[in-house]
């Protein structure tokens, strides 16, 4: 069984999907949901494999079946129990074949598709709406750091704080024992607050989600210092016997919520960067000419951005934003020419130059002005 991906996997993953080069046969993504069990996307795969399959020409689908095979064999062997989403791209000819299976602790939905070269679409929105932060849980007994990486939880630190041995006794008055123990547990919480500092630097993390008992989160939320308040996402309410699945998936709402209002901010300054000129360009074909000159500094895509119809051709490279493609190239004149879907080599090409995608949920705005847009290096 394979591995959880993390960020980091799932970063270089997506620079190796966006330079690979397109041959005649066809390349199959495939982003399954798993959260639903095995016999509702098994047939969801085998369904749309076999409608793919006949829009073919026939020489092509030897290499189709041996690529949806090297998949069924994939999904029947090698997913984990934890993973709720998986995305295999895998291709077949003579002479080579290409296969990358990942699997995520995060959900993905269920969409499968034949084309010349990988889609990236859903693995950069993943990308854009889990990536990672930190988790400082803290209660009475125990402080634990974890770090949630593309939905998935690793501990980074557990510490007890030690119990108090001192009882009320004669020379010991309530009040007394209570602010010896108010002390001990602020000098507690100072040295947990000095380990997260060193282990976010480390990490190179920028958000982080506090929980727990409400007293201690706002002790906690008072003494940190400026550099980690900056990152401060949300705080979250949680008792000491809640499970941390629970409170893992709480921090996991709140940081897609937050994720959310990042996303609404990058489309009000996409709104305000078309209204100045030179911020920012909207439609695919001023989005391509922003990428190709590399001054690209995010892409915007409307999360039901419908496809973008253009062509490409095979032989020159030369790309076209428009709906009808011609009976040969008028670059170089080959009779190489094929319709594509814009979208898609957009994506693929801020993939290969580590261009952040944005994925916008709701900006009129943006819908009005094709779904899709780019905001521009100064
Ligand atoms: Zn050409």
């Amino acid at each position: 069984m394979e591995r959880l991906t993390t960020l980091d996997e799932l970063r270089k993953n997506i620079a190796i999907l966006a330079c690979i080069e397109e041959t005649k046969a066809p390349f199959v993504s495939c982003y399954l949901n798993l959260e639903k069990g095995d016999l509702s996307y098994r047939k969801i795969f085998e369904d749309r494999a076999l409608a793919m399959r006949n829009t073919l020409e026939v020489e092509a689908c030897s290499d189709f079946d041996t690529a949806i095979d090297q998949i069924k064999h994939y999904l029947a062997e090698q997913l984990r129990p934890g993973a709720k989403g998986v995305a295999l791209f895998s291709r077949h000819f003579r002479g080579g074949a290409f296969f990358l299976p990942m699997q995520f602790a995060a959900p993905l939905p269920d969409w499968i598709a034949v084309y010349p070269s990988p889609n990236l679409f859903h693995l950069m929105a993943l990308k854009d709406t889990y990536h990672r932060y930190v988790v400082l849980l803290a209660n009475k007994a125990w402080v634990r750091i974890l770090e949630v990486n593309l939905g998935a939880v690793t501990i980074k630190a557990w510490t007890e704080q030690p119990e108090l041995r001192e009882r009320v006794g004669r020379e010991w008055t309530k009040a007394h024992y209570e602010s010896h123990r108010r002390e001990r547990t602020s000098r507690f919480l100072k040295e947990q607050i000095r380990l997260l500092e060193r282990l976010m630097a480390a990490g190179g993390h920028t958000h982080l989600i506090l929980a727990g008992d409400p007293r201690l989160t706002g002790e906690i939320r008072r003494a940190l210092p400026k550099s980690v308040a900056g990152n401060l996402v949300d705080t979250i309410p949680a008792a000491s016997w809640d499970k941390q699945d629970d409170v893992v998936a709480a921090t996991l709402s709140a940081f897609i919520e937050c994720e959310e209002q990042e996303s609404q901010a990058v489309a009000a300054r996409f709104v305000q960067g078309i209204r100045t000129q030179g911020r920012a360009v909207a439609g695919a074909t001023a989005c391509l000419d922003a990428l190709r000159q590399q001054r690209a500094d995010m892409l915007l895509l409307a999360r039901d951005h419908l496809p973008e119809p253009g062509w490409r051709c095979a032989a020159c490279g030369v790309l076209r934003i428009e709906p009808h493609a011609p009976a040969a190239c008028p670059e170089c004149g080959k009779q190489s020419v094929q319709p594509v879907d814009a979208t898609v080599e957009l994506v693929r090409l801020a993939g290969q130059q580590d261009c952040p995608i944005e994925v916008v949920d709701h900006c009129d705005p943006l819908m009005a002005l094709g779904g899709i847009g780019c905001l521009l290096r100064y």
